[in-house]
C-alpha cells in the first residue's frame, strides 16, 4: 500500500504539547495535522487531574493570553478553584484548578476537533523521513506516510516507556497504552545526547471506601477564581470539596520496611524522578526526620467515584501499596481502584535545541514536552504553544519567535531548558524569574497578548475583549489621578481609617491607593470617589500597577541594562577558538552550548564575566 499526504505542520502526539502546537499551527492558517495513537485521549491528563498552581499557573495564563486552550478547558472542566498564596503579593499568586477528569478532556477534544485548518489522524508513528539535514515527513506504524517541512514531536512519556510496579516491569507509554519503542530508536539514531527519567503515579482509590469523618474538608475559594482572561465562573461545572490527610507512624515503618522492593531503590530504575513530587518512598528517606505527609484527597471527577490521593505516588509492590494506603487516617477500609506505578522513558538533551525548539540535528524537527526533560501539562503545553508558532513560521520562512526572560515564564522555562539542559525532570518555579514582579499571572494578558495577535495567534473576539480592559484600565488609572478629596469631605471614622487622621491637603485617588493598607475597594467606598469599573480584573489591574509602581519601575531598569546582552546575537557558527583569551574549558562550554545570545551564553554555567567581556570584544572587531 502506498498512501502520502501533504501538510504544512504535522504534530505528533494529542498529549498536552501536542494539542496546544498543533492549535497554535491552525490558528496561524497552516494546514495542520495532529497524529496520535488514539484519539480518544486526545488531552488526557496521564496523573492528576489538576491544572495550575505556583509557576505552572503563571505558564497557564501565558498559554491563555496567546491564545491557548489549556485555560479554557480548565475553566470549563476544573471542579475546585484555588488562588494559592493569596495573602503574598501578586507576584507569586497562583491559579490552581483540580478538574473533572473527562470535562477536561471533552473540552480539548472539542477544541481541537473545530479548529478550523486542523485534522486528526490516530496511529503511532514509528519513522521520521529526513532529506539530507530535514526532516520532510512521517512514516506510521501502518506505512502511511504523511508529509510537511515541519514536524513536532511530543510523544510525552512514551519513547520506550516502561512501566514498573515493585519487582515486576513491562514496556507502554503510560497505563493502559502502548509505548513508542520503534520511534524512540529511530531518535536515538539522530540525536544522540538522549537520557532516561522518571516519574510516577499514586494508587487511585474508591471514594465510598474512605471514611470522610476522619478527613479535614478544603472547599474552594469564594468568589471561584477563573483561569481564562476570556473565561467566567458561569462557565464552571458545580463546584466540590477537596479534602486532607496524613499518613501515620505505621505507614512510615511499612514503607522503609519495603524499601528494598521498591524499583527505585533496588537499582532496577535508573532515571531520575521529579525533585518536587517525589515518590512517597522518596519523601520517607529524603526527609527521614518528619513524622508524617501531608496527602490530598482529591476527586478524579463529579461522576465518578474515583479518588487521586496527591503524595502518594509509588513504585512499591501492589502487596505493599495496599498495607500503605490503609495505615493512613481515614483510608483504614480503602479500596485501591488502580495501583500506583512508576514510569521510566527517554528524553532528549534540550541542549541540542534552538530556542524555537527547532532541534540543531534535523531542520524541521521540532521537540516539544516532556521529551524535552520537563514534567507536568502547563511546561508541555506552553513549549507546544512555541514549537507550534515556530513549526508555522518556518513554513513561511519567517524568523523563529521565543518571549524573552524578561517577557514570560514561557521564556523563562525554554532558556533555562537550552542553556543549561536537566538532569531531572524540569518544572516551573517563581523562584526560577529573575524579574517576577513583572511576570505575574494578572498582567500575562498585557504582557504578550499584543504579540500573539502580530503572531497571528489571538483572534477577533480575544483582541477585541483584551483591548476593551486594556483601555478601561488606563481610563480608570486617569480617573484616579484625576479625582481629588478635598479636606472637610471625608467622614472622620473613614479619615481616620485611611490617613491616620482628619485629610489637612487636597490628595487624589490614585495618591490614596500607594497608602499601604489602601485597597481599590476602600477608594470606592468614599462618598467622593465616583463611579468604580464593575470589572473585578480591571480593578486588580489598576491597584497592582499603581501600588507597585516603584518596584515595577525599578525591574524595568533592571531589564534595559541586561537587554544589551540579550540583543546581542551570537553567529551560529562563531569559532569559539577564536576568541582570544577565553579559556580552554570556557571555549568547550560555548561550543558545546551554541548559545543564541550573549545573555544566554552569560547563564552558562562556568562562563564567567570575564569571558562574556572578551566575547563581545570579539563580537566588535568581526563587526
Ligand atoms: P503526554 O501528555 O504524555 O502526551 C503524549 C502523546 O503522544 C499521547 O497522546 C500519546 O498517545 C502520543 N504518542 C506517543 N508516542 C506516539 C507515537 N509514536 N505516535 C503517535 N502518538 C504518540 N507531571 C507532573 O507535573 N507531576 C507528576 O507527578 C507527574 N506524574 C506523572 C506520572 C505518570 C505515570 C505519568 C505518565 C506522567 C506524569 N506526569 C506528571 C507528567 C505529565 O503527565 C506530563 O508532563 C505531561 O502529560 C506531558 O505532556 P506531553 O504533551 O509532553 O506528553
Amino acid at each position: 500500500m502506498h498512501y502520502q499526504a501533504q501538510y504544512d505542520v504535522i504534530v505528533v502526539g494529542g498529549g498536552h504539547a501536542g494539542t496546544e502546537a498543533a492549535l497554535a499551527a491552525a490558528r496561524m492558517g497552516c494546514n495542520t495535522l495532529l497524529l496520535t495513537h488514539n484519539i480518544d485521549t486526545i488531552g488526557q491528563m496521564s496523573c492528576n487531574p489538576a491544572i495550575g498552581g505556583i509557576g505552572k499557573g503563571h505558564l497557564v495564563k501565558e498559554i491563555d493570553a496567546l491564545g491557548g486552550l489549556m485555560a479554557r478547558a480548565a475553566d470549563q472542566g476544573g471542579i475546585q478553584f484555588r488562588t494559592l498564596n493569596s495573602r503574598k503579593g501578586p507576584a507569586v499568586r497562583a491559579t490552581r484548578a483540580q478538574a473533572d477528569r473527562s470535562l477536561y478532556k471533552a473540552a480539548v477534544r472539542h477544541g481541537v476537533e473545530n479548529q478550523p485548518n486542523l485534522q486528526l489522524f490516530q496511529q503511532a508513528v514509528d519513522d521520521l523521513i529526513i532529506e539530507g539535514e530535514r526532516v520532510t515527513g512521517v512514516i506510521t506504524q501502518g506505512g502511511l506516510h504523511f508529509m510537511a517541512p515541519s514536524v513536532v514531536l511530543t510523544v510525552g512519556t512514551f519513547l520506550a516507556g516502561r512501566i514498573h510496579v515493585g519487582e515486576a516491569n513491562h514496556a507502554g507509554g503510560r497505563a493502559g497504552d502502548p509505548p513508542a519503542t520503534r520511534l524512540a530508536e529511530r531518535l536515538r539514531e539522530l540525536a544522540p545526547r538522549v537520557g532516561r527519567l522518571k516519574t510516577g503515579t499514586p494508587p487511585r482509590l474508591d471514594a465510598r471506601s474512605i471514611d470522610f469523618d476522619r478527613v479535614s474538608e478544603q472547599p474552594g475559594d469564594t468568589p471561584t477564581p477563573v483561569f481564562s482572561f476570556i473565561g467566567s465562573a458561569a462557565q464552571h461545572p458545580r463546584q466540590i470539596s477537596c479534602h486532607i490527610t496524613w499518613t501515620t507512624p505505621r505507614t512510615l515503618d511499612i514503607i522503609r520496611d519495603n524499601l528494598h522492593r521498591s524499583p527505585m531503590y533496588s537499582g532496577v530504575i535508573e532515571g531520575i524522578g521529579p525533585r518536587y513530587c517525589p515518590s512517597i518512598e522518596d519523601k520517607v528517606v529524603r526527609f527521614a526526620d518528619k513524622e508524617r505527609h501531608q496527602i490530598f484527597i482529591e476527586p478524579e471527577g463529579l461522576d465518578t467515584h474515583e479518588i487521586y490521593p496527591n503524595g502518594l505516588s509509588t513504585s512499591l509492590p501492589f502487596d505493599v501499596q495496599v498495607q500503605v494506603v490503609r495505615s493512613i487516617e481515614g483510608f483504614e477500609q480503602a479500596h485501591i481502584i488502580r495501583p500506583g506505578y512508576a514510569i521510566e522513558y527517554d528524553f532528549f538533551d534540550p541542549r541540542d535545541l534552538k530556542p524555537s525548539l527547532e532541534t540543531r540535528a534535523v531542520q524541521g524537527l521540532f521537540f516539544a514536552g516532556q521529551i524535552n526533560g520537563t514534567t507536568g501539562y502547563e511546561e508541555a503545553g506552553a513549549q507546544g504553544l512555541v514549537a507550534g508558532i515556530n513549526a508555522a513560521r518556518r513554513v513561511r520562512d519567517q524568523d523563529a519567535w521565543c518571549p524573552r526572560r524578561d517577557e514570560a515564564y514561557i521564556g523563562v522555562m525554554i532558556d533555562d531548558l537550552i542553556t543549561r539542559g536537566t538532569g531531572e525532570p524540569y518544572r516551573m518555579f517563581t523562584s526560577r524569574a529573575e524579574y517576577r514582579l513583572t511576570l505575574r499571572e494578572d498582567n500575562a494578558d498585557l504582557r504578550l497578548t499584543p504579540a500573539g495577535r502580530e503572531l497571528g495567534v489571538v483572534d477577533d473576539a480575544r483582541w477585541a475583549a483584551f483591548a476593551a480592559k486594556r483601555e478601561a484600565i488606563e481610563r480608570e488609572t486617569a480617573r484616579l489621578e484625576r479625582v481629588t478629596l478635598k479636606p472637610g469631605r471625608v467622614p472622620e471614622d473613614q479619615a481616620q481609617a485611611l490617613f491616620g487622621g482628619a485629610l489637612t491637603r487636597d490628595c487624589s485617588l490614585l495618591e490614596l491607593l500607594r497608602r499601604p493598607g489602601v485597597g481599590y475597594a476602600e477608594l470606592t467606598a468614599l462618598a467622593d470617589a465616583g463611579p468604580p469599573v464593575q470589572d473585578p480584573r480591571v480593578a486588580e489591574q489598576v491597584e497592582i500597577q499603581v501600588k507597585y509602581a516603584g518596584y515595577i519601575e525599578r525591574q524595568k531598569d533592571e531589564v534595559a541594562r541586561s537587554r544589551r546582552l540579550e540583543d546581542t546575537a551570537l553567529p551560529e557558527n562563531l569559532d569559539y577558538q577564536a576568541v582570544a583569551g577565553l579559556s580552554h574549558e570556557v571555549r568547550q562550554k560555548l561550543a558545546e552550548h551554541r548559545p543564541a545570545t550573549v545573555g544566554q551564553a552569560s547563564r552558562i554555567p562556568g562562563v564567567t564575566p570575564a569571558a562574556v567581556s572578551l566575547l563581545l570584544v570579539h563580537l566588535k572587531k568581526q563587526s
